[in-house]
């Protein structure tokens, strides 16, 4: 075990956080009352070399699996909308890299990530008015006409929607086989009937555009369908024939992407968190020093705990899933459900200790609240969380009864010569 930061988490953490202390809190409370893209602060992102294609495939390369939780959290210092407008394009690399060929990946990842010389966004359109949690439920379909397919439906609360250059589209090719019979299709921007429906006016993390958007005989070639053809035929022919398909394989996608989202609400608590010790710093309390008020301490402890905590899960999924651990007893999303818990909490716990003034837009505690509830809904809701941590904890259980019987077994076969039981 090694909790120190390497020398290079360092110095990407130092980098990250001077950007978002530079260039992101500045530009926060215009966007944020504005609930206005970003865009100036996309483009300097990438001047720098942050968010673009090379330096998310640097993220990878950490040992310590780190990297990615270190960006999360400093940007999401900076600022969740901002940082989620850039980190979203993501969601669709991710899309592509999980179904596409090689091919595809090779053409379509780096069209989601902005270069040095132009912004470039992704989205990922799974969510439907009735199908979230529930996405075996999606009633987005893709039929096959000649050489094209042909989308319809309307997706909702799309990061990125009507703004993405690629949307990545979940779709049902065969609606009776739930998600056995869904497909990912790549619709780029200014395909015709691929259109922004209702732009949310959100509570929080303002800065980050959330769409429907709206598929009506959308045409997309049939190369467009991610993983192909044959792939997608055997896919559904296992599903007619009662065999099983890769959900266990999208579960332990999820398990190594939660961590980087339970990063990023750690960010929004540790901004709350710092901010109100600088308060503090310049306060009294009955005519003493309010950080040396026994009252604050009390709070203090239960701030900093919580947080570091939270990062504690956060940074051992990462590790697990950086060094091939499976995380079978979900923690992935363990990290995801806590982080999102603490980072309500705690930013609810700062406004308390800063009293009445943190009610008002002139302190940024008020925004830090509103932005961080997110982190309970989105990515699955907590109860999603908890529901998956909870099976996983009993699959485990399970396993280790099973593991343990044929141990038992094989002990007794060897001392009685009996032949072991299959
Ligand atoms: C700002 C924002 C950005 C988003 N960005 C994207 C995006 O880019 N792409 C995308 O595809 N989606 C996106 N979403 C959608 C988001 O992921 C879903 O809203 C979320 O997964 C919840 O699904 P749902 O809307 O169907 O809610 P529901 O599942 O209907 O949730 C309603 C309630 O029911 C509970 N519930 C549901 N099922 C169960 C169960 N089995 N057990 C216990 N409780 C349950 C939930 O926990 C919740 O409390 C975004 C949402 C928001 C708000």
């Amino acid at each position: 075990m090694d909790f120190s930061y390497s020398p290079e988490q360092l110095e990407l953490k130092e980098r990250l956080n001077k950007f978002a202390r530079e260039v992101m809190r500045p530009a926060a409370p215009i966007h944020d009352k504005e609930q206005s893209v970003p865009w100036e602060v996309i483009k300097q992102a990438s001047a720098e070399n942050i968010g673009t294609l090379d330096f998310m495939m640097k993220l990878g390369e950490d040992p310590g699996g780190q990297f990615s939780i270190i960006y999360a959290e400093e940007m999401h210092w900076g600022c969740a909308g901002i940082a989620l407008s850039i980190a979203g394009s993501g969601l669709a690399a991710a899309g592509i890299a999980s179904s596409g060929t090689g091919e595809q990946i090779a053409e379509w990842v780096p069209k989601c990530f902005s270069t040095s010389e132009e912004a470039h966004l992704g989205a990922y359109a799974v969510t439907e008015p009735s199908a979230g949690s529930d996405v075996k439920s999606l009633k987005t379909t893709a039929k096959l006409d000649g050489d094209e397919w042909v989308l319809n439906g309307t997706k909702v609360f799309i990061t990125n929607g009507g703004i993405a250059d690629v949307t990545v589209v979940v779709a049902a090719v065969d609606p009776e086989l739930g998600t056995r019979g869904q497909a990912s299709f790549i619709v780029p921007k200014d395909t015709p009937g691929l259109s922004q429906g209702k732009k949310e006016d959100k509570l929080g993390i303002r800065a980050s555009q959330t769409t429907e958007v709206v598929l009506e005989d959308c045409r997309v070639p049939a190369e467009y369908l991610l993983g192909g053809m044959d792939k997608l035929n055997k896919k559904l022919e296992r599903a007619r024939s009662g065999q099983k398909t890769g959900s266990a394989n999208a579960l332990a996608t999820f398990e190594l992407t939660r961590p980087f989202v339970g990063a990023s609400a750690i960010g929004i608590a540790r901004a709350a968190y710092e901010f109100t010790l600088e308060f503090l710093n310049d306060r009294t309390i009955e005519g003493k020093p309010a950080l040396d008020h026994p009252g604050t301490h009390q709070a203090l402890a239960d701030l900093a705990v919580e947080i570091d905590a939270a990062r504690l899960l956060v940074q051992r999924a990462g590790w697990m899933g950086r060094n091939g651990i499976p995380l079978l007893g979900g923690q992935g999303s363990m990290s995801k459900l806590k982080c999102g818990d603490v980072a309500v909490w705690a930013t609810a716990k700062c406004m308390d200790i800063v009293g009445p003034d943190a009610w008002s837009t002139d302190l940024p505690l008020e925004k830090w609240y509103r932005d961080a509830k997110i982190y309970q809904l989105f990515e699955g809701t907590s109860q999603i969380q908890r529901m998956v941590i909870g099976r996983m904890q009993v699959s485990e259980f399970r396993a280790g009864l099973e593991q343990a019987k044929a141990a038992f077994e094989a002990d007794k076969a060897s001392a009685t010569g009996e032949p072991v039981p299959a």
